[in-house]
């Protein structure tokens, strides 16, 4: 009899222990990808994700092919369409890797019931994290609200094990349900198709990624601890799209980690585990408290007096703020569907501490256009600049976007790469061209406010109100 593997954020043919088992068992294998339409965290991903997801599922409805078996699309009910489908099949076996968000956990929990009355059987696999959210607790036996202890008990673990090898041969029944076809879902753009320069950045599915992996190891693990700071050139790995659909697991990624170690000094290889467990934390964080994206973690913040600058948040969104650096990060984010992490950290800090709006209205912004748009890493990062977070940055941290700038794009690469229209200014200037002469300005052909925009807020008045704001809060105990 058949089993039906569910195929969710896990688009990939190695180290899939759902799939391994299902294989193992013997008979037929149903490969089934469902468009959760009633789960946001599941199935109705942002408009940059749906993106990838059309051309992740593509390469993956390929491999599948290429082993002998084809995935069946459906939109729905995942419960529902899995207990019509069994029922058709005769199916006498699920398998599914598990996900962490509480609609999803609740779903899944509902679907073994059911296999239990109804004689299948049902098996869900860890295989998305390295640690499960329900297992690694403080000695309290509570879930850890601060990074450092969290990331030692994460390097007292001695090993995860070995990933599982992608299968040669997936057996397909002999009649396949029927499936819906993936371009009627339009995950695509259509106008304005502003995905159309993605592909130029991104190879999406499991080879882009193991691609990334490797090109990571060979060129920019070396120096990642001091470069990975510097959005100018390519100094991070890049994986976080292909982690946010599991076109890789967390597993094979800290495996070849440690095979590379061998040959790397482990201050960087050390520093690049820390960014993969803080992915972990986030994750866990979001096992614990459901609410993470919508509600602060930090209670003292609920009734932070937002402004709600409808105006502003547009220009903030354009990357017209007439700050270079949170207009190079919000430019490239539109472009390429991605921000490197350290610009992520100066806009939103931008949005929240110098325009004073909601972090939630940066939280969804990001989760629509970012293609790594990851319900747990986005909500607690947000939260974690806001000040409300987990381990959260100290309130009084402000980011002046100037020196951040300045210190991190000292040559101003990454501004001319995505604000060409100051491109002529020197970098004493290309941080601030609101302080540059007007001899300067007219040099490089610029008319602040006309050709560039002039600040939208000036820093060291946002910064004041800010701070008095925050005060408040720390006050409001
Ligand atoms: P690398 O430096 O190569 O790190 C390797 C992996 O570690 C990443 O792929 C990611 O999985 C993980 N990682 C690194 N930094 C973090 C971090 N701070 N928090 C959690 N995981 C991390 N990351 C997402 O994956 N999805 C999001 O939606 C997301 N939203 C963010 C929003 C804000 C406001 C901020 C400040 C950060 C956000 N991040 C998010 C975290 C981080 O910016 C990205 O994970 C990172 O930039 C991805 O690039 P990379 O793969 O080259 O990272």
């Amino acid at each position: 009899a058949p089993s039906i593997v569910l195929i969710r954020r896990d688009l990939r043919l190695g180290d899939n222990p759902a799939l391994t088992e299902a294989i193992k068992r013997g008979g037929p294998v149903i490969l089934l990808y469902i468009r959760e339409t009633d789960d946001p965290d599941a199935g109705a991903l942002g408009a940059a994700q749906r993106w990838w997801l059309h051309h992740s599922l593509t390469r993956h409805m390929k491999a599948c092919e290429s082993r002998g078996n084809l995935i069946i699309l459906r939109t729905g009910s995942q419960n529902e369409i899995v207990q019509k489908i069994a029922k058709e099949t005769g199916a006498t076996a699920i398998f599914w890797n598990r996900r962490y968000h509480l609609k999803g956990r609740e779903t899944d929990a509902d679907l073994k019931r059911w296999a239990k009355d109804h004689g299948l059987e049902a098996k869900s696999f860890a295989a998305n994290l390295l640690h499960e959210p329900s297992k690694l607790l403080t000695g309290a036996g509570g879930p850890y609200r601060v990074y450092t202890p969290f990331w030692k008990a994460f390097s007292a673990t001695e090993s995860f094990g070995e990933p599982l090898p992608p299968p040669s041969k997936i057996r397909a029944p002999e009649r396949l349900p029927e499936s819906e076809i993936l371009d009627d879902w339009k995950l695509l753009p259509t106008k304005p198709n502003w995905a159309g320069s993605f592909m130029d950045a991104w190879i999406p599915g499991e080879q882009g990624a193991k691609v990334a992996l490797i090109f990571f190891l060979e060129e920019a693990m070396r120096g990642y601890r001091t470069q990975r700071d510097f959005p100018g050139s390519k100094t991070t790995s890049r994986l976080s799209p292909h982690l946010a659909l599991g076109e890789i697991s967390p597993l094979q990624i800290w495996h070849a980690v440690e095979e590379a170690e061998k040959g790397y000094p482990t201050e960087d290889t050390i520093h690049f585990r820390k960014e993969l467990v803080w992915r972990e934390f986030s994750w866990h964080l979001l096992f614990h408290y459901p609410d993470l994206a919508n509600k602060e973690f930090n209670p003292r913040f609920a009734d932070f007096g937002w402004s709600h600058d409808e105006r502003a948040f547009r220009a903030w969104t354009r990357g017209i703020t007439g700050y270079p650096i949170v207009d190079a990060g919000m430019r490239e984010l539109w472009q390429t569907g991605w921000m490197h992490n350290r610009v992520r950290m100066i806009a939103a800090s931008f949005l929240i501490k110098d325009l004073m709006i909601d972090w939630r209205y940066g939280e969804q912004w990001f989760r629509d256009t970012l293609v790594d748009a990851d319900p747990a890493s986005n909500a607690a990062s947000w939260q974690w600049v806001a000040g409300s977070g987990a381990d959260a940055a100290p309130y009084f941290r402000i980011f002046n976007p100037v020196l951040q700038g300045e210190k991190f794009d000292p040559k101003g690469d990454y501004i001319r790469r995505y604000v060409p229209e100051i491109e002529g200014l020197g970098n004493e200037a290309i941080h601030k061209p609101f302080e540059a002469s007007k001899a300067l300005l007219d040099k490089a052909e610029i008319r602040l406010g006309f050709t560039y925009p002039k600040p939208m807020v000036d820093h060291g008045v946002a910064r004041d109100r800010a701070l008095r704001a925050y005060d408040a809060v720390k006050g409001n105990t």
